[in-house]
């Protein structure tokens, strides 16, 4: 299909006797948002790097734009953006002079690019620091600023490895939002990795597991939700103590621990209704409820149980 922007076949990865990446293979649409998971040394940065061009493939195809990663490196680079894990900018130079530079490396014309490098700034807060030696940032401040650098030559692909790592939620939501902004009104295709689960679910409408070097899987969240129907377990902490063989006439799978009771099931509304009719029936209150099952956080968990397997 020619809307796939990304294709990666086979990828694999050595360092030295080490497999870090194993034979992976994945499409990713043009305006897709990618969330790539995976627990810590299980590949991603790896396979960033890859897709990239910013390290070399021991096995496997990477075609972006339908081009050669390696053969056609000069044009992909042109118009892909990468936020690398650890930055690439120039400790010594501004921030002003380390944007004008990747201005310049990138052709585009630095006199109207100003103006953007000034709006980008502002949004984050960071004008003030324009002048400021790169070195001289804030550890959050030098990932924004990575951020805005891999925003002006205006890509058609970015891939950003753990953008927000170690940034404050304030920041982490502005982040969020220019990168929705970049995904929603330009079509920008977008492959992310992180490890904030709420990040993802929030941004990515494709999300891909991997584990050890290997895809454990590939889809969305709700095609994850599909492979573990059950496990729904919704917790409640009532106001009193209850009693186990009243609680039995409502839930056949439950645990009782003095006023909190933990009821599992297919089907966290059904619980639901079923605590409903329990409460009012019994003339109790609730002081707290949690579910726990559906999140992508729990589903990351139960994948990565079931590859150990
Ligand atoms: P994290 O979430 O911790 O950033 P990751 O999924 O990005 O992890 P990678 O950085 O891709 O993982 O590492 C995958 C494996 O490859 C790890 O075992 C790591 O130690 C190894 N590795 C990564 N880079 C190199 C390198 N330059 N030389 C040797 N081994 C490497």
């Amino acid at each position: 299909m020619n809307n796939e922007i990304i294709i990666a076949k086979n990828l694999t990865k050595k360092y030295g006797t080490l497999l870090a990446v194993k034979n992976i293979s994945f499409k990713i649409r043009k305006g897709d948002f990618f969330g790539f998971l995976g627990p810590n040394g299980a590949g991603k940065t790896t396979t960033v790097k890859m897709l990239t061009g910013l390290t070399s493939i021991s096995a496997g195809k990477v075609k972006i734009f339908n081009k050669d990663i390696i053969k056609d490196a000069k044009f992909i680079k042109k118009r892909i953006g990468v936020v690398e894990d650890i930055s690439n900018l120039f400790p010594d130079l501004t921030v002003y002079d380390n944007l004008l530079f990747m201005a310049k490396a990138f052709g585009v014309n630095y006199h109207t690019i100003r103006e953007e490098i000034m709006n980008y700034l502002e949004m984050f807060n960071l004008s003030n620091k324009i002048k400021f030696k790169f070195l001289s940032l804030s550890r959050g401040q030098k990932r924004i600023v990575s951020i805005v650098s891999s925003l002006i030559h205006s890509p058609e692909i970015l891939f950003l490895d753990e953008p927000t790592l170690g940034l404050d939620i304030n920041v982490r939501n502005k982040v969020h939002q220019l990168l929705l902004q970049l995904n929603k009104q330009k079509n920008i295709t977008i492959f992310l990795t992180s490890h904030y689960f709420e990040e993802v679910e929030k941004l990515c409408n494709r999300i891909s597991v991997i584990n050890k070097g290997s895809l454990i899987f590939d889809g969305n969240i709700n095609k994850l939700k599909t492979l573990f129907p059950g496990d729904k377990v919704v917790s409640i902490e009532l106001t009193k103590p209850i009693n186990e063989a009243k609680v039995s006439k409502y839930f056949a799978h439950f645990k009782i621990k003095k006023n909190k009771l933990s009821i599992t099931g297919d089907d966290v509304t059904v619980i639901l209704r079923k605590i409903d009719k329990f409460v009012k029936d019994n003339k109790l209150k609730i002081k707290e409820i949690n579910t726990e099952g559906n999140k992508l956080e729990d589903l990351f968990l139960r994948l990565l149980k079931q590859d150990e397997r």
